[in-house]
Parts: C-alpha cells; sequence; structure tokens
C-alpha cells in the first residue's frame, strides 16, 4: 500500500512521478549515508531534483548552484500541476541596522551551503553561511512534515540570526506561483466573509490583506477546480496566536500564473541579531473541493488550536447572554434621546419581536472627534436606556477602541500629549501612528487621531473604565467597541511598551488582556461587540459586525468556520435608484450567512415597500434562531441547474454594483440533534422554479429515516412529510419569498 512516496532522482529524467518506491527506500546522490540528502556547497555540480509526497500531493526542489529552488507542486492523482517554479520558498529582507542598507535573501540562492534532508515523515532544509560575507550569522532552516493521509505538508520555518549588524524586517513564505487548473478555477480570499473569484490567472488581479482585519480575517487561501476533476490547493497559516501578516494573490497573465504569498513582519525587526520564527505552521494540503472544505480544514484546525476559540456548550457561548444570542435584527441611528426612540419603539412595536439598537451620537462631542471623552452623554441618555430597554429593545451605544483624538477639547491639546503620547502607538521615528476620517475640529482642520498601544496599561484602563461607565451607571446592555477587528495592528515600535518590537503577536494579545479585565467586571447579562470580523478576538467578544460584507463573489467562508462561535449582525443599508432589491440581496444573504438581520434606519425598515420582505426573513430567524447560535453551517444546497441571477448597486463605495443568484441558500445544523435547516430566500420581483436535488448524506442524515417540515415566509404552520419524496423535485418560489425544509431523523 502507497502511503508515502520518496524519491530523488536527476533532474535530467522525467518530471513526473512514474513508479513508486516503498516507503522509507531512497536514492540518493552525492551521499550514501544515513539519510537521503542534496546539498549544494557552491561547486557546479549536475542539479538533482528531490521529490516529496504526502499522499497525492507531490512537491520537488531542485539544488541550484548556492541555494535550493522550489520547482513545483503536483496532484499525482489527476496528474495536475498546482504551483511552477519560479518564486523561491522564501525570501528574507534583512537591514544593516548601522547604514540602514537593506539585502533580499532568498532560499534560491545567495549562500555557501545549502542542505536538504529527507527522513521517513519529513524533509529538513538548511542554508547557511550567505554568500557575502558581511551577511555572516544568518541560517534559516525549515522542515516540512508529510500528512500523507490528508494529502498535506506541514511547514515550520526559523532563522538564526548571530550577526552583529543585521536585522531581519520582514520574512516572505510562503511564496507559490499557482498553475492556471483551467476553465472552473477559482481563489477563495478572507475578504469580509470569504470571496471567491474565477478566471483570476487570465487577467489583472490582486488582493492584498493586513492579518488581522475585516477584510483579511482569516488566515487561508484556496485555489482549486471545480468540475469532473476536481483538484486544488489550501493554504492555511496555522498560527495560533493570530501574529501580523499579510496575505497576497497577484496574477500574471502572461504566464498564467498567480503568485501566492505570505509577508510576516518580524518581532524586534529594528534590532540587530533578531532572530525569526514562523508563528504556528504553515500547511499545503490538496483541495478536492470547494471553499466550503477549504473552510471545513481551517475550521478543524481553529478548533482544536487557536487561542480565540471560545468554550462551546450544545446551547453555544454560554458567555454570551441567552437574548444576544437570540436576538435576530437590529436597527441603527443617533442623537439625542427625543432624536431617536420615537422611531426605534416605533420599529419594535410594529415587528413584535426584541431589536437590537446600536446607538451613535449619545454623546456631547462630535463623531471622530476629542476620543476618547465620550462623558457626558446627552441629556436624558440613561432614561432613554431604560426605558428602550423595557419595551424590549437591547441597547448598544458605540465607542472607539482604539483611537486618541491629537487635539482632544476641540482644537485644543487638552490630555493628549501630557496623558495619553506615551501609550500611544509609534512609528521607527519615534512619531505617533495618526490617522484621520473626515472629521473636522472646531478650526477646520482635519481631525487627527492617534492609535493607542493595547499592550499598555493606560489605554486598557480607559477602555475599561468606558464600558463599564455605559453598562453601570448608564444602563446598557451592550457596548460596541469600534475598530478592535477591523483594523490591523500597527507596527509599534514605542521600547517603552516593553513588547516585542514591529511585528508578531504582542497586538492580539494586548487586546485579549484588555478585554478580559473587562469581561471580568461587566454585570451578568451584558456584551460586547466590535467592527468586523477579525478573527483573533472572537473568545472575547459576543458580536461581531458584518457591515462591510458587501463585495461581489462573497461565500460564508467565516461563518463556516466560526458559525456558533460569535454572533454577526450589522450590514450597512444604503440608497441609490436600486436600494429595495440591494436591501432584499443583504437581508437574504444575511438570513443564509446566519447573521442577525440588519442593521437599517427604522424608517428605512419600516418603509412599506421593505417592511414584508424583512418580517418574512426576521421571522424565519427568529423561528430556527438556535441553529444559528447552538449549531454550525453545513454546505449551502445548490439548485441542479442555472438559476437567474440579480443585480443591484449596494453603493459601499459610490457606485457598487454587486450579483447574486435571484435564490440565495444556505443550510445550519444542530449537530448533536441530527437537525439540519435549509434555507432559500427568493429575493427577487419574479417567481423561480428550479430543479433541486438533496443528497441527504451530505448533512450527515440517512434518506429512509429523514423527515422534513416545510414552512414559508417565518410563518410556523408547516407541512410535515417523510422526505423520501423530495429528494429530488421542481422547487417553486414566489417573488419575494423565503421558504425552510427542516430535516430530522423520523421518529
Ligand atoms: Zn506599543
Amino acid at each position: 500500500m502507497r502511503t508515502l512516496t520518496f524519491c530523488l532522482r536527476r533532474a535530467c529524467r522525467v518530471m513526473f512521478l512514474a513508479s513508486v518506491l516503498a516507503t522509507g527506500s531512497w536514492l540518493c546522490s552525492g551521499h550514501r549515508a544515513g539519510a537521503a540528502e542534496i546539498a549544494s556547497s557552491g561547486n557546479a555540480a549536475a542539479p538533482e531534483v528531490v521529490r516529496c509526497a504526502a499522499g497525492d500531493l507531490e512537491a520537488a526542489f531542485r539544488r541550484s548552484a548556492d541555494g535550493l529552488q522550489f520547482e513545483g507542486l503536483q496532484d499525482v492523482r489527476t496528474r495536475t500541476t498546482l504551483a511552477v517554479k519560479g518564486a523561491p520558498l522564501f525570501s528574507l529582507l534583512v537591514r544593516n541596522v548601522s547604514s540602514g542598507e537593506e539585502r533580499t535573501l532568498t532560499a534560491s540562492e545567495g549562500w555557501r551551503e545549502a542542505r536538504l534532508r529527507q527522513s521517513r515523515g519529513d524533509l529538513r532544509l538548511l542554508w547557511a553561511t550567505p554568500s557575502e560575507a558581511a551577511l555572516a550569522g544568518l541560517t534559516v532552516q525549515a522542515t516540512a512534515t508529510l500528512a500523507p493521509r490528508r494529502s498535506a505538508i506541514r511547514w515550520t520555518l526559523r532563522v538564526e540570526n548571530r550577526s552583529p549588524g543585521w536585522s531581519v524586517r520582514r520574512c516572505f513564505f510562503p511564496q507559490l506561483e499557482l498553475a492556471d487548473l483551467g476553465d472552473n478555477a477559482a481563489v477563495l480570499f478572507p475578504r469580509g466573509p470569504g470571496e471567491v473569484q474565477r478566471g483570476v490567472w487570465r487577467r489583472d488581479f490582486h488582493y492584498r490583506g493586513n492579518y488581522p482585519d475585516g477584510w483579511c480575517a482569516m488566515q487561508f487561501l484556496a485555489a482549486y477546480r471545480e468540475g469532473a476533476s476536481p483538484t486544488g490547493l489550501y493554504v492555511g497559516l496555522h498560527d495560533p496566536w493570530g501574529s501580523t501578516k499579510h496575505l497576497e494573490f497577484k496574477s500574471a497573465p502572461a504566464s498564467r500564473t498567480v503568485r501566492l504569498a505570505v509577508e510576516t513582519p518580524a518581532a524586534d525587526l529594528s534590532q540587530a541579531g533578531n532572530d525569526f520564527t514562523v508563528s504556528g505552521e504553515v500547511v499545503w494540503q490538496l483541495l478536492r473541493g470547494d471553499w466550503f472544505d477549504a473552510a471545513r480544514i481551517y475550521r478543524t484546525w481553529a478548533q482544536k488550536e487557536a487561542r480565540w476559540w471560545p468554550p462551546l456548550t450544545r446551547e453555544g457561548r454560554k458567555d454570551t447572554p441567552l437574548w444576544m444570542r437570540e436576538l435576530s435584527t437590529w436597527v441603527m441611528t443617533g442623537g439625542a434621546p427625543d432624536e431617536c426612540l420615537p422611531a426605534v419603539k416605533a420599529f419594535r412595536e410594529a415587528l413584535g419581536l426584541p431589536v437590537g439598537f446600536h446607538w451613535y451620537n449619545w454623546h456631547q462631542i462630535p463623531f471622530d472627534n476629542d476620543y476618547p471623552h465620550y462623558f457626558p452623554a446627552k441629556a436624558g441618555f440613561a432614561q432613554g436606556v431604560a426605558e428602550l430597554q423595557q419595551a424590549g429593545v437591547f441597547v448598544m451605544p458605540y465607542i472607539n477602541g482604539r483611537l486618541w483624538d491629537s487635539r482632544d477639547r476641540g482644537a485644543e491639546d487638552f490630555e493628549f500629549s501630557r496623558v495619553a503620547l506615551p501609550a500611544a502607538t509609534k512609528k521607527e521615528d519615534g512619531q505617533p501612528f495618526l490617522e484621520s476620517y473626515g472629521s473636522k475640529e472646531t478650526n477646520g482642520q482635519p481631525v487627527s487621531l492617534a492609535v493607542m498601544c493595547p499592550s499598555t496599561q493606560l489605554w486598557r484602563e480607559r477602555v475599561r473604565n468606558i464600558v463599564l461607565r455605559l453598562q453601570r451607571d448608564e444602563g446598557t446592555r451592550g457596548v460596541y467597541i469600534d475598530q478592535v477587528a477591523a483594523a490591523a495592528p500597527t507596527l509599534c515600535m514605542d521600547v517603552s511598551h516593553r513588547h516585542p518590537l514591529g511585528g508578531g503577536h504582542w497586538w492580539t494579545e494586548g487586546y485579549w488582556d484588555l478585554l478580559k479585565a473587562i469581561r471580568r467586571e461587566m454585570p451578568a447579562d451584558r456584551m460586547l461587540t466590535t467592527e468586523c470580523n477579525g478573527e483573533p478576538f472572537i473568545r472575547w467578544f459576543d458580536g461581531y459586525l458584518t457591515w462591510h460584507w458587501q463585495h461581489d463573489g462573497q461565500v460564508p467562508a467565516f461563518p463556516a468556520v466560526y458559525g456558533g462561535t460569535i454572533q454577526m449582525f450589522g450590514r450597512a443599508y444604503r440608497g441609490g435608484a436600486t436600494k429595495e432589491l440591494a436591501l432584499r440581496m443583504k437581508a437574504g444573504q444575511q438570513l443564509v450567512f446566519g447573521e442577525q438581520i440588519g442593521w437599517f434606519d427604522p424608517g428605512q425598515a419600516g418603509e412599506p415597500q421593505n417592511r414584508e420582505f424583512l418580517r418574512k426573513v426576521i421571522y424565519t430567524r427568529w423561528n430556527y434562531r438556535r441553529y444559528f447560535y447552538a449549531g454550525e453551517m453545513a454546505r449551502p444546497p445548490r439548485f441542479s441547474g442555472d438559476l437567474p441571477q440579480v443585480k443591484a448597486d449596494w453603493q459601499w463605495s459610490g457606485e457598487w454594483p454587486v450579483t447574486t443568484d435571484a435564490v440565495l441558500t444556505g443550510a445550519w445544523r444542530l449537530p448533536f440533534e441530527k437537525r439540519t435547516l435549509l434555507l432559500f430566500a427568493n429575493v427577487s420581483d419574479a417567481a423561480v422554479k428550479a430543479p433541486f436535488h438533496l443528497d441527504p448524506q451530505t448533512y450527515g442524515l440517512k434518506a429512509r429515516e429523514l423527515h422534513r417540515t416545510v414552512s414559508r415566509d417565518g410563518r410556523k404552520s408547516s407541512e410535515g412529510s417523510p422526505a423520501s419524496t423530495a429528494l429530488a423535485e421542481e422547487i417553486e418560489l414566489p417573488a419575494q419569498s423565503v421558504l425552510t425544509w427542516e430535516l430530522t431523523p423520523a421518529r
């Protein structure tokens, strides 16, 4: 039986693995000692290729004159090239700390010594003694562990820096030139909920994510081909600390390749002699499936290893109040109590269900100005909060968790220089990181806000005091702490903060400690939320705002990984000529993605042309709410043929066309109870009829024992029947309607 195949052969032989060598046998060129090895020692020996296979995934390397060249990746079962040579396995940017000179060292060249050693289950690679004498003391070691059952290669990489004058600034690892997999090929990347784009090998395409932020929310990428001969590659950065990094895809249409690269800023990047270690593992895994299968690989890892994975019970997050787990809709507006209470209460009364209310501008200071001096609140705030909460509205005021205005009392520097500046994040030149968002000081100048360092006691205490005062004194059930899961870390270089300088995972740990202290002290039955969905803070928040899930080609990869671990809510609903269709598309997508529906302006939600559809979506979610907080996402059902599509201007930034199927679908499971919910939302203005084939095995169910309960438009009344008749049928959905099938084992 074939498990592992190692073979080492001369490059002039055929490239494809034609014969299989028994596990543990070696062909080696040069050395015939205990393990196979290729070594580059600077002399012009014949180049050699080493191949290693983990199940169906085979990688090849070649010795070059002064390095080790990555030759490519193959799926040996389908004989598909997944990656070709071109990019060095790693690149290393180093800097001379006295002169500021920079050099780039790569795996492929620039070394007097480069070795690749194979043993039974792994490859060990070593690069030592840079050819440029000045760089002496830099050594790179990598290990590739072969996981044949999963067809995966798991990498670690470490740079040892014994150089007295050079610092490691950035490491680019891995780097892969992905091959065009054909007409059905697509890439998946972690912008917002996850996004799939097709045909990127043949056109200009560039994605660069700043992890962890809302536009690079998770640490994995994939490229795959669907259809008759599915294949592809999952690349996961299985880093349990959520270190600062960049994930990138860039196409080269002329060569029909897409470069995948991960760039990691080093810790202590300004200090000579700093070492660098890839945090966790880099995983290359054969992917016979699509974005959903890639998400499941990542979920399996995150559940076991990620520091931010929260404890879960059969009712989901026990540390999140039940009202928050159950909540099915949100509104958002702002101002003094008399400006927003009437509309919010009217929405609550008309709907007849609990409502969350995100309250902006409850403070007297202007928005994005004079932060963090949020108190005093506008007159009557606490009474307004109490009145709303008695009426079944859960109030969550806005604060910012990251910024301090550098002119924090009108145009005057009140506390910034005196109190805040030492705790602000600093650039290499010692100046604070400052940001502007369009708000203006009283003198007309743009407001310039400093990014505070979460590792400092000052900022931790300041945020904690504001949150606790809102919950204890003003009585709010929640607090929204803006930007934490939205904005990427700065590379803070302030030595007095005593965290590693620049890269690393001190940023995520800083926020973990800040949030832990708040959760310890906050009153019972309260909750915390933040902006966007950067993953590494999930455990210390109860909800993530999905307002930026606005892109064409979105898939629910984030809900597929994190469904049940965090409540998701708050798409931005906007205007324009197609605003009603855009509203239905967003609400329908929220339903199938497992989000709480909203946040709308209460007036917009109450308009007659929106009211009925929203009611159907919100009630459907309410009726099946347990699936979304106690369950997990399952593979969204697909219709057999093509569906009509709809296109509207989502107005995320200017005109913003988004196209989706007219019928949006989703599936959620309660695995302990073997129950599955299939959701279908027709967001269009026309009825849709399409053939649908249900494969019960997809949901871990058996056709013979299946019972199906059908409900429509959020009504409780339903038809129940054995599901065996329903495995293949035409589904008909009236315009602007919602259909659910609940599949359960037959009694
Ligand atoms: Zn700092």
